[in-house]
């Protein structure tokens, strides 16, 4: 079975994860089929003079067995040498880097600057890490994430790092998304495999800057695939960061039914947790397959659980 995920951070990794797991060969691509991630570049900023791309490598660093589970993010068994060194300084160190964590980045900036586009450096690190699946920037050029707040504008980690994503968000801007062309494999991803999951990643966040990209919501439109998103709101919240705050502050409910209408046109099933069952209706109404089941991806068993369950959608 070949799967595309379409994935921000934390909710596309667990997933990727889960499919990683459940395909054979760790997800690696062959005649078999395998996983290929799509992921948002939407959070990529410059920091200390280096590209940090953090769901690119959410996403590797889980699919690696190096994530941090416990924070979510970075990697585990990390130490802050550099950082306090950059502090001492005079650099700004509220964006937590650990000292593996910065070899990804001096990596990654030093090809880019060679000449290397985005995939070609997200290729070679992921190989390097031994990372079977395919991760696939949703595109090489420059994408950023702009929050506009009662205090005004924000670069996207300063609203989500350095004021904690507390702040109203009154509009979203892609700086760079209409120029932006879909990375090398992105469409036939989309329109080729056998499945494709929008994962329970934050709507406006992480799916949004990734539908945006010309060409690539058009894409997820056409079919092809059996088409699934899972729900990131469980019983009205989200299990992490601001999703809830976003889609009540952007005038949308904060529920599975708010996030299906949505992807209304895009997915065929609406995946939603059992505590959700109540709006399996009104989201069957919207025109939607509704898929109940157990979303909350706790450990490893049941990221691969609900990847198993999801799976079989491919094949009905
Ligand atoms: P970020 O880029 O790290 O902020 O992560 P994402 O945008 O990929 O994911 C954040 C969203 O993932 C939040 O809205 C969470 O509610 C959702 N999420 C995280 N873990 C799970 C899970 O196990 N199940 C479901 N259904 N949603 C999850
Ligand atoms: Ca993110």
């Amino acid at each position: 079975t070949s799967v595309t995920l379409l994935a921000g951070g934390v909710g596309g990794a667990r997933l990727a994860h889960g499919f990683a797991r459940a395909l054979p060969d760790g997800g690696a691509p062959g005649a078999h089929g395998g996983l290929t991630c799509v992921v948002n570049v939407g959070d990529d900023t410059e920091r200390h003079g280096l590209h940090v791309s953090p769901d690119l490598d959410t996403v590797m660093y889980t699919l690696a067995g190096l994530n941090d589970e416990e924070r979510g993010w970075g990697l585990t068994d990390e130490s802050y040498a550099v950082l306090d060194q950059l502090g001492r300084l005079g650099e700004d160190t509220w964006f937590t880097l650990g000292d593996k964590d910065l070899a990804t980045h001096v990596v990654r900036t030093a090809r880019l600057r060679a000449g290397e586009p985005l995939s070609a450096v997200t290729a070679a690190l992921t190989r390097s890490l031994g990372v079977d699946a395919r991760l696939l920037p949703v595109t090489d050029d420059a994408v950023r994430t702009r929050i506009t707040t009662p205090d005004g504008e924000l670069e996207f980690q300063e609203y989500f790092v350095r004021r904690q994503h507390a702040d109203a968000v009154l509009d979203l801007d892609f700086a760079g998304i209409d120029a932006a062309r879909p990375g090398p494999g992105v469409l036939d991803a989309i329109t080729g495999g056998d499945l494709l999951v929008v994962a329970p990643s934050n709507p406006f966040l992480s799916v949004e800057p990734v539908l945006g990209v010309p060409g690539v919501r058009e894409a997820l439109r056409a079919g092809g695939p059996r088409r699934v998103a899972v729900s990131p709101i469980v019983g009205g919240r989200a299990l992490k960061g601001p999703a809830a705050q976003v889609l009540e502050s952007l005038g949308h409910d904060v529920s599975a039914l708010g996030v299906a209408r949505l992807y209304t046109g895009l997915v065929d099933v609406m995946a939603i947790d059992a505590a959700d069952e109540a709006l399996a209706a009104p989201i069957a109404d919207l025109g939607f397959e509704v898929l109940v089941t157990d979303t909350v991806m706790g450990g490893p068993e049941g990221r691969e659980r609900l990847a198993r369950e999801l799976l079989e959608l491919a094949g009905s």
